[in-house]
């Protein structure tokens, strides 16, 4: 199973601290991020696949391995309060998912309902 993780910057804090509360399940499945969110979550001591950072294209190459449905599920913490130069590539990212029916969160609270969710079937998966 991969699990995409994205955070703008105001985010990166708490998507180290969702991933870390949530150490053992992400430890089992593959876990592909934009660049600097990638390394956050690297230095909390987790492996992770780092694409390009998010405004050099990291939100496109995670939506190109969408649409080829490599990913089982998205987090990604949106900053609402900032402005982002990469916005068109956020919103593609965002409908890339409705397209292919992708699991995304866009906030901590929705993302904690989201990994238990896919901890269920991962489980399920792995005992059949
Ligand atoms: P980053 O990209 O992880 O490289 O900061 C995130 C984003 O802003 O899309």
């Amino acid at each position: 199973m991969k699990i995409a993780v994205i955070a703008h910057d105001g985010k990166k804090a708490d998507m180290v601290a969702f991933v870390m509360k949530r150490l053992e399940f992400f430890r089992q499945v593959e876990v592909i991020a934009t660049g600097t969110t990638g390394k956050h979550i690297e230095h909390a001591g987790l492996k992770v696949q780092c694409l390009k950072s998010g405004p050099l294209g990291g939100d496109a190459q995670i939506a190109s391995m969408i649409a080829d449905g490599e990913i089982s599920g998205v987090v990604f913490f949106i900053d609402p309060l900032e402005v982002h130069p990469h916005q068109v590539d956020v919103n593609m990212l965002l409908r890339i998912c409705n397209v292919y029916n992708t699991p995304l969160a866009t906030n901590y609270m929705t993302a904690s309902y989201i990994i238990s969710g896919l901890e269920k079937k991962f489980k399920e998966n792995s005992n059949s």
